[in-house]
């Protein structure tokens, strides 16, 4: 089909002249040919051409409802009719304290006092900040260090960029100094040849708790951690990794912060992740994205009763938490939050991803047999499939083999879009996809994946 407008032919140039996008490779900068999108419904995509395509990543793990949802838009137009926006330093709207309850209502334990952000790395940013500033109240300043882990993705901001663990993020932007300690990932697909899986938790487990020892206890605030590491390669812990590390981090009075801002909302069959999934209370979660189906962008973070009983009620005289936006809590986001857990409950969304999941795995699991994918993993409705080089076991792709995007291409020539990454491909599409859907996206990954093997074979054979 030919471009819908003459005028297209400009929105790429002032793309590639004018938009810096996230994670811009300078390289390439100004001579990108990227796929743009000018509506959708459901779980399709349809581009300026008038391609319609598969959101395999569904945006970027985030649009749970699937795209075109009326009845959300039409919350947020109601609400911007009515209230666009309202301070929520000294006052509120009411509708972000409606969401603040039904937030608190589903999040596990005693998870309810919530800190509304703008995104999840403001989520990160502030639960850091929290984590500092009870510290600071408790008066132990010295308690600030931060573990987490290799391949980890926390957000953008200084401080959550300062705790994320991706060797390109960490290669040409500083990270806060002294801030973050950072652990092995826990990637069981590379565990040392002849290794168990209960082996390589105990060593993954250990590696935590030694790094508190190392470090000390008293320097160690928190532990954060995804549930799934997602963007670092949807790497699924061993079973009992996430309870085990918490109570390492109880032992040494070492807070646990969940970052759930792909896994909350849906993604795994339930609210949260940490208790339903990983049988864990943490003391603060971290959530965005799916929140408001991605429709307008929010964050929360979520604290325990417990912490905010160490800040509150006098212990520090004049304490305040110095850390706010303008748009937490932005009633137009608030409203489509609410609308979107209004959907999930009347819909019966959880149980429907519970109940396609199975359908989901096995037919990703299936594609370990074709050429060049050396592992497939996932959990709920997150999958991805790793490129290794056919003779070589589990030895990864070199890192500028980006056969990630070679598959992307040709599924995007198919009808599918993926989220490649380095020899990887990432894909969690909406929430509200059908086991026909299902079925006619890995029919469409299978083809593209084997198109992208020949064409590696060929280039190689070059
Ligand atoms: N935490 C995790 C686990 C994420 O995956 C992301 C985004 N991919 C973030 C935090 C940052 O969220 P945002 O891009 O909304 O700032």
């Amino acid at each position: 089909m030919q471009r819908r407008d003459a005028g297209f032919q400009s929105v790429r140039e002032w793309d590639n002249a004018n938009f810096l996008h996230p994670w811009e490779g300078m390289e390439t900068l100004g001579q990108n040919d990227r796929t743009f999108t000018e509506s959708g419904e459901g779980i399709y995509v349809t581009t300026e051409t008038g391609r319609r395509l598969i959101d395999g990543p569904g945006g970027m793990w985030c649009v749970q409802l699937g795209y075109g949802n009326a009845e959300i838009a039409d919350a947020m137009a109601r609400q911007a009719r009515e209230m666009a926006y309202f301070s929520p330093f000294n006052n509120a709207s009411s509708v972000s304290a409606r969401l603040a309850h039904e937030i608190a209502q589903r999040s596990p334990g005693d998870l309810n006092h919530v800190f509304f952000t703008t995104g999840g790395s403001t989520a990160v940013d502030s639960a850091l900040r929290f984590v500092h500033f009870r510290n600071n109240v408790l008066g132990r300043p010295e308690k600030k260090i931060v573990i987490s882990r290799h391949k980890a993705y926390h957000g953008s901001t200084y401080l959550a960029a300062s705790v994320s663990g991706k060797e390109r993020d960490k290669s040409w932007l500083d990270q806060a100094p002294g801030l973050a300690h950072f652990l092995p990932d826990v990637n069981p697909y590379r565990r040392p040849a002849g290794m168990s899986i209960d082996a390589f938790l105990d060593e993954k487990v250990a590696d935590l708790e030694n790094a508190i020892r190392a470090i000390g206890a008293d320097k160690v605030a928190a532990f954060i951690a995804e549930p799934i590491l997602a963007s670092g390669g949807v790497i699924v812990p061993p079973k009992g990794y996430h309870r085990r590390c918490l109570e390492v981090c109880r032992k040494h009075d070492v807070l646990y912060i969940s970052d759930e801002v792909v896994t909350g909302f849906g993604r795994l069959g339930h609210w949260f992740a940490s208790e339903e999934v990983f049988d864990i209370v943490p003391d603060i979660i971290t959530c965005a994205k799916g929140m408001t189906s991605g429709y307008v962008p929010m964050g929360a973070c979520i604290i325990s009763d417990r912490l905010i009983a160490d800040v509150a009620g006098g212990n520090a005289k004049g304490a305040t938490f110095s850390n706010g936006y303008t748009y937490s809590g932005h009633p137009v986001s608030a409203a489509a939050a609410l609308k979107t857990i209004e959907i999930i409950e009347r819909e019966g969304i959880l149980e429907h991803v519970r109940k396609v999941t199975p359908l989901f795995q096995e037919r990703m699991h299936a594609m370990r047999s074709l050429p060049i994918v050396g592992d497939t993993r996932g959990m709920g409705l997150v999958g991805c499939i790793e490129c290794v080089t056919e003779t070589a076991g589990t030895d990864p792709l070199a890192t500028d083999r980006a056969l990630g995007a070679l598959i992307d291409t040709r599924c995007q020539e198919l009808g599918l879009i993926l989220r490649p990454i380095i020899n990887m491909c990432v894909f969690s599409p909406p929430l509200v996809i059908s086991e026909s859907e299902i079925e006619q996206m890995f029919d469409i990954m299978e083809q593209g994946i084997r198109l992208a093997a020949d064409d590696f074979a060929r280039e190689g054979a070059a």
